[in-house]
């Protein structure tokens, strides 16, 4: 069994997230890099499931800026085998198809039976590239489950829906996206650090993959502008001279929040 789990860098959830208001870009000096949480998570389903099975083989894949490198190789002292990390300048702001392309040809050139994602990142939360990546592998995929049960010829678990939980499950090879639901990740112990100093780390380009970034069929969104969000305005503030129901009441209805 070959797991392949996507993960990624991300300017830390509880840190100070900026945009740099020429380029558009995150602005990844503003606060620490770290491995996005819930990639932690689905790669946590890879190595408990690897626990259990031997001879399976887990790989991560990720695409960034060179810079990264240290936050990914965080996954193999989780107990990864390998990383490929893609790093290229034309990814720099790239969009959701660009980067759907790019992670799609290194998963092909890879091979795989499972593809392991996060339902959304923290970063951009475009929360579809998981379908996107299964689109372009032609492959079936099974979203934002809460539960993961692997089996040789099949992956399934469960999905929140109204009013209840679907069960689904789709035959092997196959992409899967978890939720927050799924355990935390392990901490990397010290051998498992020493021993990601010596593990296998590709790097790859847009053209090793046959990825055209610019290619005139591909739409591709651009940012035009980007501006601050206006410092937000003082609150309503109610003095209760015994008539503070009244005015709250009114403060409601001016502003349809009753
Ligand atoms: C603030 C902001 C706004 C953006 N707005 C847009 C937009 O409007 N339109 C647009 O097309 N793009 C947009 N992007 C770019 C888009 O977010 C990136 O293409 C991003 O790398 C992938 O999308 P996501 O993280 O939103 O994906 P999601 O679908 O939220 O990611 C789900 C999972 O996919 C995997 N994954 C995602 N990115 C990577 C990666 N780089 N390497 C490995 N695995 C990965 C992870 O497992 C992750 O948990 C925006 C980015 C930012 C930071």
């Amino acid at each position: 069994m070959k797991i392949v789990v996507l993960v990624k860098e991300v300017p830390d959830t509880y840190g100070d997230r900026k945009l740099n208001l020429e380029t558009g870009l995150a602005d990844r000096a503003a606060s620490e890099p770290v491995l996005d949480e819930i990639g932690g998570r689905a790669l946590e389903v890879a190595l408990s499931y690897a626990d259990k099975n031997p001879g399976t083989e887990v790989v991560v894949v990720s695409a960034g800026p060179s810079s990264a490198q240290a936050t990914i190789r965080k996954a193999l002292a989780m107990g990864a085998a390998r990383a490929v990390q893609i790093v290229d300048d034309e990814l720099a702001g790239a969009d959701l198809g660009l980067t759907a392309q790019a992670l799609a040809a290194a998963i092909r050139k890879e091979g795989f039976d499972l593809v392991i994602c996060g339902n959304q990142s923290t970063d951009g939360s475009g929360g579809v590239l998981p379908a996107m990546i299964a689109e372009l592998l032609d492959v079936p995929q099974a979203t934002s489950l809460n539960s993961v049960q692997i089996t040789d010829a099949q992956v399934s678990g469960e999905r929140a829906i109204d009013g209840g939980t679907a069960t689904v499950s789709a035959s092997l090879p196959a992409v899967i996206s978890i939720t927050e639901r799924l355990p935390d990740a392990r901490f990397p112990n010290f051998k498992g650090i020493m021993a990601a100093k010596k593990k296998p780390y590709e790097t790859k380009s847009l053209a090793d993959l046959g990825v055209d970034a610019w290619d005139g069929a591909a739409a591709r969104s651009i940012m035009i502008a980007v501006s601050e969000k206006p410092p937000r305005a003082a609150g309503v503030k109610i003095v209760d001279e015994g008539d503070a129901g009244v005015k709250l009441a009114e403060f409601l209805l001016e502003n349809r929040l009753a």
